[in-house]
């Protein structure tokens, strides 16, 4: 493709996704494809000649977009959003134009000093606690996912631990050595067992042990201080040694928020314990500040991410990861090759992220979180939270309106409401009809929802946070999964 080429093919897709946008609400949300289907449609080999654009699009009109799930439809209330915006767009635009993965600073420095003033930046305003800034010990780093925020997160806290709690207290080399040999395998990483599997991947990835401890509707599904107190005991009475704790500020099941104070209390005399709170999708609510009440406690954690890729009209990928001192992740990822070293790593004046994360090379996903802030401006982002938010309080309340048919099952937050439907005959239970209920709509593909279980009990979890999403919307949906509860009920 020369550059004239691109020109024409960039431009016309300027206008398919601008049309796309425009036809999205009437697009069935997920795709009628059969597993497979693509493999039936595209050759079994790379193609050996260069073929023409007008050729590929046609192909990816065809073949591809008929398999896309439509995210940002009104029609998708499962999971959790994944947002995106234009200037996000404009973003990956720019940044795959320039290609550059600036793992130090020297190749690129305005890739990471954008960073850097972005997440001070969004700290700043989610009010986070003054350690995860930029200018004393701590910091902003972007990653690509949640995921990957708690396996770096839990490496570094294992190796902290490791030479902090164990080989600090040895004077030969090795002793050291015997001794962290010894502790590996009792390593525990806590979390409750509402928290997000990521957590638990984390452990499996850093060879630690893992505990989730149970949480209980009377709280909300928070996890307390005395329920972590009692199973750090409980762990150290086994022999274990428990180094890293998962908190959530908004699970995935049911947006439960952890009791943070709590937590900090109960560790306080576990300072090689490392906090990390999970913000995945809740965090992108404290850009406004009727929520920053939830941070009361996070002043004492190591560490907090948030994805503005959820919640926040930044598009895949965006994880927002703080630490409190930055120092523990070199610690943990720094390795210097004589290929990595230049003169202004070495002057110590400049960050090179290489060394806060597990890849090397990295995106510059800094422009498209810096394009969404100065497009909506705070005011903005703030209007997009509130009214996504206002939609799911408008779909809690219709569904509240029909309690004949609908039970609430956990306090709705951060837009996300959990019901089941209410059996209507005897021997019928919940669980069987709000599964069968679920079970259709996801079928007839007019809505796309999660059914998922809270303390055993089938539930269905509805949230919208894509900036397409309308009251109507929502009041079309609640009609239509009202007429297939009431049909299901009848049968
Ligand atoms: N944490 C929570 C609370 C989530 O809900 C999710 C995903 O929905 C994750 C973590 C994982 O997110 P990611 O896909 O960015 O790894």
């Amino acid at each position: 493709m020369d550059p004239e080429e691109y020109r024409r093919a960039a431009y016309a897709s300027v206008d398919y996704i601008v049309d796309y946008f425009k036809t999205i609400t009437e697009r069935q949300v997920v795709s009628n494809v059969e597993p497979g289907y693509l493999r039936q449609v595209l050759p079994n080999e790379m193609p050996q000649e260069p073929e023409s654009w007008d050729d590929i699009h046609n192909d990816f009109d065809r073949h591809i977009v008929p398999g896309l799930t439509h995210w940002q439809s009104p029609k998708f209330l499962a999971w959790f959003p994944a947002n995106t915006s234009f200037p996000s767009i404009l973003g990956e635009h720019y940044s795959a134009a320039f290609s550059a993965p600036a793992f130090n600073w020297i190749c690129s420095p305005a890739v990471t000093e954008l960073e850097t003033i972005v997440l001070d930046w969004l700290a700043k305003q989610m009010g986070l606690p003054s350690q995860f800034l930029s200018d004393v010990e701590g910091g902003g780093v972007i990653q690509g996912s949640a995921s990957e925020a708690v396996v770096t997160t839990m490496v570094a806290a294992r190796d902290r631990y490791l030479r902090d709690a164990i080989a600090s207290k040895y004077p030969t080399e090795e002793e050291k050595e015997t001794a962290i040999a010894a502790a590996r395998g009792k390593l525990v990483a806590f979390t409750s067992d509402q928290t997000h599997s990521a957590t638990q991947k984390a452990a499996l990835i850093a060879g630690v042990k893992f505990i989730a401890i149970k949480t209980f509707p009377e709280d909300d599904y928070a996890l307390t201080g005395p329920a972590l107190a009692k199973a750090i005991q409980e762990a150290e009475e086994k022999g274990l040694l428990p180094f890293y704790l998962t908190a959530s500020l908004g699970t995935t099941a049911v947006c439960a928020v952890d009791k943070f104070a709590e937590l900090a209390d109960a560790t306080k005399d576990y300072p090689h314990i490392w906090k990390h709170v999970d913000a995945a999708y809740g965090g992108a609510a404290l850009i406004c500040p009727e929520f920053q009440h939830y941070l009361d406690g996070v002043e004492y954690f190591d560490s907090f991410d948030m994805n503005m890729h959820k919640w926040l009209l930044v598009n895949f990928d965006a994880s927002c990861l703080y630490v409190r001192r930055r120092k523990d992740l070199i610690d943990a990822f720094s390795v210097t090759p004589p290929y990595l070293r230049n003169e202004a790593s070495d002057s110590g004046l400049v960050i090179d992220y290489r060394d806060w994360q597990i890849p090397l090379g990295r995106r510059f996903r800094a422009l498209k979180i810096w394009f969404v802030m100065r497009a909506y401006g705070v005011k903005g982002m703030q209007e997009h939270i509130r009214k996504t938010l206002g939609i799911g309080i408008h779909f809690m309340k219709l569904i509240q309106t029909r309690a004949d048919v609908f039970s609430i099952a956990t306090p709705p937050r951060f837009g996300l409401t959990v019901f089941q439907v209410l059996p209507s005959k005897s021997g019928e239970t919940a669980n069987d009809i709000t599964k069968r209920v679920a079970d259709r709509i996801n079928n007839e593909k007019v809505l796309f929802l999660t059914a998922s279980t809270v303390d055993g009990n089938m539930c269905i979890r509805v949230v919208t946070g894509s900036p397409w999403a309308t009251d109507k919307a929502m009041t079309e949906a609640f009609e239509y999964i009202l007429k297939v509860s009431e049909e299901e009920r009848r049968t």
